[in-house]
Parts: structure tokens; C-alpha cells; sequence
């Protein structure tokens, strides 16, 4: 099969054969019809975090595609099953996290394009116990960028745990915020979305986003703190400390201040104003599969819907340039056939 590799960090990613994956028991094979492209397969590809992925790394945690074969032990799935292969590759089942609904926490999960290889590939190998079957009337494309950007967006906006008519500021427009945006709107949450240029914002706007700010040329926190007197809630998807200190900034008394996004930097708090404010700050990641039905279903009943931009495997090189450099307006969604 064709995939795309990451021999050292930092490396272009080689187009190469190789062997398709053979399967355990309870794996199940995918033909991998299309995987969106997140940032968080540039920080792999980067070396960025303090647990460095494997190598050599086949990318990818956005994969869907159709079963092609199924393990001795897999009796819930059939061949043909259109499916999606996210982050959250398997876990143990068994821990405190995973017995109380956070298997999205379990401290022996494994990831996909991470500690396991994933969808930058033809075929790639899954957990039959964690993929999760894709809603007939979404495409393949469609349903790639819900795997990961949209299944955390929408568990970040549930751990806020903000009502209908409340204010929640998205900042990072890109992958993952253009969902957050949809998501908020779907869930009654007034928007405010924060990213650079005209392409951004304009989306952002069109997505229902009522104040669109940009962080280079606007006083952020003057006009947020002025139109919405503090919103109730961040959601901070950025790629930047200061987007998360901004985000920080923004919340009025009793906000919550929700860490989605992952720039390899340490974010100041201060603690008299977190005392004082009652902040809350809270870390997000991913989502588990209920989260993950969820957010899917928010798409299926066409209230979410993710802006792709379809390239091929092997583009791949191209597309991490353009993300470096903020020119991604939506999701890449990369088709394999
Ligand atoms: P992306 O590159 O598509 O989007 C990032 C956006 O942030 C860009 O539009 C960029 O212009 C914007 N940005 C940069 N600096 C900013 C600032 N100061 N203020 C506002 N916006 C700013 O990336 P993505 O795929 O959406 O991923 C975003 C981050 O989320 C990455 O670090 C990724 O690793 C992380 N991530 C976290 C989780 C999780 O579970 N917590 C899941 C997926 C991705
Ligand atoms: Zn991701
Ligand atoms: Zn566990």
C-alpha cells in the first residue's frame, strides 16, 4: 500500500510502499477513502511535545474508509462498514477513566498517528471496540475533519458547560475553530471568533460567528471586553502563547477559560486575578466515542458542516508548508481513491 512516512522530525514525509497492515483479533482493516490533516499531525511530524511520536510515523488521526476485513473477534462490524479511525486509537477499558466515561483520559490509550501508525495511508489497521460508524448521508470528505477537529471542538464546548444565550469567544479560526464556531451556533451560544485576515473572518462571519476580531490589526480584549462585557467562556485552539493569553483575558468573572489548542510553550497564569475572577481554566482533549456519535449527528442533521479543501497523499509536504504559514482557510482533507 501507498502511505506517507516521517523517518526523523522535522523531515519532509517520504511517499513510499509498504507492507499492509495484518490484523489481531480484534483489529479491523480499513481502505482508507479520505483523512483530513491537523496541526497536531505537524507537531508529530516536529518532534513538538515532551512525548515525542514514534518513528518511523505514518501520520494521520482523521482517517475514514471501509472495513475490507475484520479480526477472528469482531462480531458488531461487517465488511463494507464506512467508518472513522480517530485520536483516541484504543484505550485499556478497564481504569478509573475509562469505567467513568473519560476513556479520552486513560493513561494506556494508544493514538492513532502517534504511538501507532495511521491514515496517511491506502489501508490503515484499527481497534474494532474504538471506530465509530459514519452517518449514511455524509460523504467521506465530509466526515473526515469530525473525527478529530470536530470531536474536539464540540467536547470542549460541553466542558465549558455554558447555556443557551451565553458568549463564547473562538480563538484560532482554523481545522478545528471554523467547527467551533458551527458548534457553539448549533448549541445557542452567542459567537465570538478570533483569528488574521480577511479569508478567516469572512468564514467565521458566514459561519454566524456576530463579532469577528482580528488579533493582528484589532484591540481584542477592548472590543470583546466592551461588546459582550467578558464572554462566559474561551475556547483557545490557537497555535500561539498569545492566543492563550488572550484568550485568558477575555473571560468576565465566573468564566471559563477552555485549553484546546497545543503550542509547545507554558502559559503564565496569574493567580490573583484567577482567585479574584473565579476562573475556571480547563484542558480538553478530544473526545470519547459518545462525544464522538454526538458530533457527528450535529453534521448528519446538516446544523455543522466542515469547509474542506480536497488534495491528495501526495501533497502532503505542500499542505504542512501552507499551515505553517496560516493559509488554510477550513480543513485539508486529503483523498486516497
Ligand atoms: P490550524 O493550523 O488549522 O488552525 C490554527 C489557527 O490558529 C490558525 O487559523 C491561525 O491563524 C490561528 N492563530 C494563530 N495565532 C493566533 C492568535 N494569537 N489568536 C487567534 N488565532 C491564532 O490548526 P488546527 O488543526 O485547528 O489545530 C489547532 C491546535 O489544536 C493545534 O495545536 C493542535 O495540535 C491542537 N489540537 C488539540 C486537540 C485536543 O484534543 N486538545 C485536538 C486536535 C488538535
Ligand atoms: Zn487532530
Ligand atoms: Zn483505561
Amino acid at each position: 500500500m501507498k502511505a506517507a512516512v516521517t523517518y526523523g522530525y522535522k523531515e519532509p514525509l517520504v511517499i513510499e510502499e509498504r507492507p499492509t497492515p495484518t490484523l489481531n483479533p480484534k483489529d479491523i482493516l480499513v481502505k482508507i477513502h479520505a483523512c483530513g490533516v491537523c496541526h497536531t499531525d505537524l507537531h508529530a511530524c516536529h518532534g513538538d511535545w515532551p512525548v515525542k511520536a514514534k518513528l518511523p510515523l505514518v501520520p494521520g488521526h482523521e482517517g475514514v474508509g471501509e472495513i475490507v476485513a475484520l479480526g477472528a473477534q469482531i462480531t458488531h462490524l461487517k465488511i463494507g462498514d464506512r467508518v472513522g479511525i480517530p485520536w483516541l486509537y484504543s484505550a485499556c477499558g478497564h481504569c478509573e477513566y475509562c469505567l467513568s466515561g473519560n476513556e479520552n483520559l486513560c493513561l494506556a490509550q494508544q493514538n492513532a498517528g502517534y504511538s501507532v501508525d495511521g491514515s496517511y495511508a491506502q489501508y490503515c489497521k484499527a481497534h474494532g471496540d474504538y471506530v465509530i460508524k459514519i452517518p449514511d448521508n455524509l460523504t467521506y470528505v465530509e466526515a473526515a475533519p469530525l473525527f478529530c477537529a470536530g470531536v474536539t471542538t464540540y467536547k470542549a464546548l460541553k466542558v465549558a458547560n455554558i447555556k443557551p444565550g451565553d458568549w463564547v469567544a473562538i480563538f484560532g479560526v482554523g481545522g478545528l475553530g471554523h467547527l467551533a464556531v458551527q458548534y457553539a451556533v448549533a448549541m445557542g451560544f452567542n459567537v465570538v471568533a478570533v483569528d488574521t485576515g480577511a479569508d478567516k473572518l469572512t468564514l467565521a462571519k458566514e459561519l454566524g460567528a456576530e463579532i469577528c476580531l482580528d488579533f493582528k490589526t484589532d484591540d481584542v480584549i477592548g472590543q470583546i471586553l466592551k461588546q459582550t462585557q467578558g464572554v462566559h467562556a474561551t475556547i483557545c485552539t490557537a497555535v500561539s502563547k498569545a492566543g492563550f493569553e488572550q484568550s485568558y483575558r477575555a473571560i468576565r468573572r465566573g468564566g471559563k477559560c477552555v485549553l484546546v489548542g497545543l503550542p509547545p510553550e507554558d502559559m503564565p497564569i496569574p493567580i490573583f486575578d484567577t482567585v479574584l475572577n473565579g476562573v475556571s481554566i480547563i484542558g480538553s482533549i478530544v473526545g470519547t466515542r459518545q462525544d464522538l456519535v454526538e458530533c457527528l449527528d450535529f453534521a448528519a442533521r446538516g446544523k455543522v458542516k466542515a469547509i474542506t479543501i480536497e488534495k491528495s497523499l501526495e501533497d502532503i509536504n505542500d499542505i504542512f508548508n501552507d499551515m505553517i504559514a496560516g493559509e488554510i482557510n477550513g480543513r485539508v482533507v486529503m483523498k486516497m481513491c
